[in-house]
């Protein structure tokens, strides 16, 4: 669903003049920054938590190779199969191959961004392959052939009526639109699916390098039935997802919980360590983890930006940016939307394309201030918007700029445009928000252009050291 710049400003402006829209979002983030708040207050110091866990992912990033093996080490010594992604297509056809071998046909999947990054379903099921999506939000969007909405809420721009319309249309069974009715009928729909599905796919939250086991947290325990009940798994999981320890844990599971949706802990927790060992009565018989990078290691090479590969998506910079807050997710294009995804998304899948993104910021530093692993958001943003334009100058703009440049050291030339300025005034008065209006596409077409003053602050200083 890529958008280019100019088909987001046609979005974004409609989304932020839908009002309905905004109070959806509203209603779904109310009571967000309360819970929140009540959560980091049950740390000892949230400020401490923050600055440790961004030490222990700059740990873990800066030392990303010897991380990656001591996981690929122990994962294989307990026979799980790793598999390493180069590309979003690479990964995607490591999971087919997967299918094909096991000669499955349909696959139940848990929630996953990033097989949302790759395009998974899409590329599964032109080759033929059926995926349910198991989360109940990624249900819903999946019904309305739709990507999240939301990081964390992948469904947070519906109401209850639509969810409810949408069930009754597509699965033919919605009583009400009671949010305990509704979980029924989707949980009825999906058991059959775990019970029919040859393979099961998760993504992950964090993977052990310690201990090599990856780590799945989620409040619907349709994780553990993904991974439980098919007898072949899949765990897609990006590089930059590894911790050191087992022990960082401790700290990562209830800043995610917190930072992310306002909770202690997240309901369900679950640690893989590998395929169903003999003597074992459950789990499946086979795993494979597919490590993905996807350019994660051109961002690595990034000394200034590369810290924003230690975000644990928590979505917690989307709930606070008042920019996303306004127009939403689907108006960013982007499987990453919001702060992080104005900052990942021109590194992931190229500036050029992608470059208006790093606008769509007021700069007020929330995303900044609200993330737990301490990202410098606000900052690379500006880095993004110097990065595009020393790559790709826009020349009208560069020579206006330097117009102004001129003229703005220049004495004389100042005073002249001022004068020259003053006395156009009534004629611009005349004009002002009109379509005659030269300065309209970019100003006064939302808002007034402030009247310049019959004095300015030179002459005034002038008069006053005469007098
Ligand atoms: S950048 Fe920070 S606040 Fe935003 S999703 Fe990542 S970890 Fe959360």
């Amino acid at each position: 669903m890529s958008r280019s710049a100019s088909q987001f400003k046609i979005h974004a402006n409609e989304k932020a003049r839908d009002l309905r829209h905004r109070q959806v979002i509203r209603t779904a983030l109310h009571g967000y920054e309360i819970v929140r708040d009540k959560c980091k207050a049950s740390f000892q110091s949230w400020e401490s938590a923050r600055q440790a866990a961004a030490e222990i992912k700059w740990e873990a990033v800066n030392h990303l190779d010897t991380h990656l093996e001591a996981l690929v080490a122990k994962l294989e010594a307990r026979g799980t199969k790793v598999h390493w992604a180069s590309t979003g297509a690479q990964a995607c056809e490591i999971i087919a191959q997967i299918l094909r071998d096991k000669n499955a046909h349909l696959m139940i999947k848990s929630k996953s961004m990033t097989s949302e990054e790759i395009h998974l379903n899409d590329a599964l099921e032109k080759a033929g392959f059926t995926v349910v999506e198991s989360d109940l939000g990624e249900f819903i969007m999946q019904l309305r052939h739709e990507p999240p909405y939301h990081i964390v809420f992948p469904s947070m721009n519906l109401t209850r009526g639509e969810i409810k319309d949408l069930f009754q249309r597509e699965l033919g069974d919605a009583p009400s639109d009671s949010p305990e009715e509704l979980t029924m009928v989707a949980r009825r729909f999906l058991r059959k699916k775990y019970i029919a599905a040859d393979v099961g796919l998760t993504g992950a939250n964090f993977a052990i390098a310690e201990t090599g086991m990856i780590s799945v947290t989620e409040n619907e325990g349709n994780s553990r039935l993904t991974s439980a009940l098919p007898k072949t798994m899949i765990t897609l999981i990006g590089i930059e997802k590894v911790l050191p320890r087992m022990a960082d844990l401790a700290l990562f599971l209830p800043m995610l919980a917190t930072a992310g949706a306002g909770q202690m802990m997240t309901g369900y927790n679950t640690m893989y360590s590998g395929p169903r060992q003999p003597g074992e009565a459950d789990g499946p018989e086979e795993w494979h983890v597919v490590l993905l990078d996807n350019r994660r290691t051109e961002l690595l090479a990034d000394a200034e930006q590369r810290d924003s590969l230690h975000c644990i998506r928590c979505g917690s910079c989307l709930n606070v940016c008042p920019v996303f807050r306004n127009i939403g997710g689907h108006s960013y294009g982007t499987t990453y939307p919001g702060p992080i995804g104005a900052v990942i998304t021109p590194h992931l899948l190229g500036l050029k394309e992608w470059k208006h993104l790093c606008n769509a910021s007021s700069l007020c530093e929330a995303c900044s201030e609200a993330c737990p692993v301490k990202i410098d958001l606000h900052h690379h943003l500006l880095q993004n918007r110097r990065n595009a334009a020393l790559a790709l100058p826009a020349h009208c703009e560069q020579l206006a700029y330097k117009i102004f440049g001129i003229i703005a050291n220049e004495p004389k030339f100042w005073w002249l445009a001022k004068k020259i300025g003053w006395l156009t005034q009534p004629l611009h008065r005349l004009v002002n928000g009109s379509v005659l209006d030269p300065v309209r596409p970019f100003w006064t077409k939302t808002r007034d252009l402030a009247p310049m003053p019959r004095e300015s602050f030179k002459d005034w200083w002038k008069k006053r050291k005469s007098n």
